[in-house]
């Protein structure tokens, strides 16, 4: 007995919604992502209920002829690609033909259409319920297509059952939203809930410069985002050596012989060191403007932030990869929302290597500028390597004693001191505002606050000279201007850890702790680059240090990479070892303690790394982590060394285990937190 039959072509149209379907999200997204595929430059986007009742977008595209606009909601009916090669390098959102027949069999579904192009001013609507056609007709309207879905799941009581609160219904649909937006900054959204107006994106123009997609990013990034983040630009360029050839027939035969060289390029916007979150809400990926979920690149962003993130913590990015299309199969899955690359590993590598770059640069680049007066300065760091080794300046001296700024004598008469020891902001500037702005000479050292006014206050050497004074400095368009880059001016420590610190821009605060770990870090990386042995201190009494068979085993491994630092350890037995130096920064009562500690320590973060050899630079963040304890009393001048060290470090703002060094308020906060300004 035959029992085998084909699916009335309804039924094949709700499985594939059961697919592509999940929510009204889904809805928005397959929709939206046709009015883009259309060349639309405007986009509005109208739901009711959460998208429970109603779904409508408009575009302004090349919309349909009567024919195509029926053809459209048969099963596998596509203009974006003809043929099987065409699936091997996709350049458009859709091009599986399912989107809207799938809708339309589970939805009451309305698409009205008008082809841009053509004479007639007559469009078509088509009425369709449950996926079944009915109606077809002559209709007017303007030119591009407006698609209506109403009563999602009408016909499927238990899909409609499954979605959730109309609040979270309207977040998912607001989150793709967002993410469309990111990566069209040239097409204007609006989007309407519940017959209130969310958003009104005007369209950003664009255009295929780099420098102008980056600020066009920026600036859809703020009318989404708000403006207050601080970002560091991304652009990065490289190579990929295609590995495409000799893994799958892509279609594209190379003539010349050699091997195919695919560009890649990521470009965008990261958060600038210490700035992270604690998920990955905040983490946009596009892979040829597709938003992308990959597990590999999401690993990528933490190894690329290397020391700059704390562990748990998640970098917050909207970054554009540009590969070939050939190189990426978005086909794999059904909302196409993950996508595999075909040089998987090459592509993460850059991608990390992008991002450190950036980093990196983001201290370096301006403190290297070579239009720089006032003092001899060292040399800068090289962004390239992290081997800076800091070199002393002769910087103003702090006087023994920390005087809290309003102590002092003498302040100028032109900038008097407020009682708690902060200038207004507007003397800072109105100083400045005779200087040429910029390249101007940064002042590297740390000042009084009190005294800031003979210290002439400079622009620091940005990018982003242009923008004018203000009485609290406007975040600058692109980036932020690193805090490092201000002059800063002592205030106190608070709690013998933290030091307040004043900046023209508002209040920052150092962990003084932190700064001293990141320096020694640098230092002693610096020192291995160059082949020199770390500093090290004998100790007066070796000690002798006793540990189980298993420890023993692990630190014999941990020997060579102790010693290049500092940490003089050698055999002494079956399970003991002889401690006979030590870095000098280590100060600690009991060595045998701190050996204990450290082995502990490096066992702990063996077991992310998964070696038996940990590497130089794990064992140096960790003997780092015993500088300096935290409560130590620094002295002005101490205190004055550090930032000046912190200011030469490659990756000042986070220690080597990513927490922030320096913590800042602008005046912008403050007012907000005093009930000052909204
Ligand atoms: P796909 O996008 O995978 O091609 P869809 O089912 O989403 O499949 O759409 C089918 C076809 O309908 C598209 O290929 C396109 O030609 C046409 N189409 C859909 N939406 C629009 C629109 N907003 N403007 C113009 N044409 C559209
Ligand atoms: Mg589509």
């Amino acid at each position: 007995m035959n029992r085998i039959r084909l699916l009335p072509e309804q039924v094949a149209n709700q499985i594939a919604a059961g697919e592509v379907i999940e929510r009204p999200a889904s809805v928005v997204k397959e929709l939206v992502e046709n009015s883009l595929d259309a060349q639309a430059t405007r986009i509005t986007v109208e739901i009711q209920a959460g998208g429970r009742s109603l779904v409508r977008v408009s575009d302004d595209g090349v919309g349909m002829s009567r024919d195509d606009a029926l053809l459209c909601l048969e099963r596998h009916a596509t203009s974006k690609i003809v043929r099987a090669e065409d699936l091997a390098a996709i350049a458009t959102m859709g091009f599986r033909g399912e989107a809207l027949p799938s809708i339309a069999s589970v939805s009451r579904f309305i698409l009205t259409t008008r082809e841009r192009d053509a004479d007639s001013p007559e469009g078509t609507q088509i009425v369709i319920g449950g996926g079944k056609v009915l109606e077809v007709k002559a209709a007017a309207s303007a030119p591009g297509t407006t698609l209506e879905v109403r009563q999602l799941f009408f016909n499927l009581p238990a899909r409609r059952k499954f979605l959730r609160t109309e609040e979270t219904e309207s977040a998912h649909i607001q989150h793709y939203l967002t993410l469309a937006a990111l990566a069209f900054p040239e097409v204007a959204f609006t989007f309407l809930k519940d017959s209130r107006t969310v958003w009104q994106l005007p369209a950003v123009k664009s255009g295929n410069e780099r420098g102008a997609r980056l600020a066009a990013l920026r600036e859809r990034l703020r009318a989404v985002q708000g403006g207050e983040e601080k970002l560091v630009p991304v652009d990065f360029s490289a190579e990929l050596s295609a590995a495409v050839e000799s893994e799958t027939d892509t279609g594209k035969s190379n003539q010349a012989g050699g091997p195919t060289r695919d560009l890649f390029r990521l470009w965008g916007y990261i958060g600038a060191p210490g700035v992270s979150r604690a998920t990955r809400e905040d983490q946009h990926l596009f892979v040829n403007r597709r938003p992308i979920e990959n597990r590999g690149l999401n690993f990528a962003l933490l190894e690329g932030y290397h020391t700059s993130l704390m562990k748990g913590r998640y970098p917050v990015s909207c970054l554009f990869l540009e590969i070939d299309p050939a190189a990426v199969d978005v086909n794999i899955h059904p909302a196409k929302r993950e996508v595999r690359f075909r040089c998987e590993a090459e592509v993460r590598r850059l991608v990390a290597q992008a991002l450190r770059q950036t980093l990196l640069q983001f201290h370096s680049e301006e403190t290297v500028s070579p239009t720089r007066a006032a003092q001899p300065r060292p040399e800068s760091p090289s962004a390239s390597a992290l081997l800076t080794k800091p070199t002393q300046t002769s910087l103003p001296q702090f006087p023994d004693h920390l005087r809290p700024a309003p102590m002092q004598t003498g302040a100028p008469t032109h900038q008097p001191a407020l009682p708690m020891g902060f200038s207004p902001p507007e003397a800072h500037v109105r100083q400045s505002q005779g200087r040429p702005l910029s390249p101007g000479p940064v002042v590297q050292t740390l000042t009084y606050a009190s005294s800031a006014a003979s210290t002439s206050p400079l622009e620091p050497a940005s990018t982003q000279a242009s923008s004018p004074p203000s009485s609290i400095p406007a975040l600058s368009p692109g980036a932020a201007v690193p805090l490092l880059h201000v002059p800063l001016r002592l205030v106190g420590v608070i709690g013998r850890l933290y030091v307040v610190l004043e900046s023209d821009r508002g209040l920052v605060l150092l962990d003084q702790h932190a700064a001293h770990e990141r320096v020694l870090f640098e230092q002693m990386l610096g020192r291995l680059e160059q082949n020199e042995q770390a500093h090290s201190q004998k100790l007066l009494l070796p000690e002798t240090v006793e540990v189980s068979a298993r420890d023993a085993n692990f630190l014999r491994e941990q020997l060579p990479a102790l010693t290049r630092l500092g940490v003089g350890l050698s055999e002494f037995g079956e399970r003991t070892f002889l401690l006979d130096a030590l870095p000098p920064f280590v100060k600690v009562s009991e060595p045998r303690r701190f050996v204990l500690q450290v082995i502990d320590e490096l066992k702990a973060a063996g077991q992310q790394v998964n070696s038996l050899r940990l590497g130089e630079l794990m064992v140096a963040k960790t003997v780092c982590r015993h500088a300096v304890k935290a409560n130590d009393p620094l002295s002005g001048p101490e205190l004055e060394k550090l930032i000046a060290d912190l200011r030469h470090c490659a990756m000042p703002y986070t220690c080597p285990h990513g927490r922030p060094t320096l913590v800042e308020m602008n005046f912008r906060e403050l007012e907000k937190k005093f009930g000052r300004s909204q």
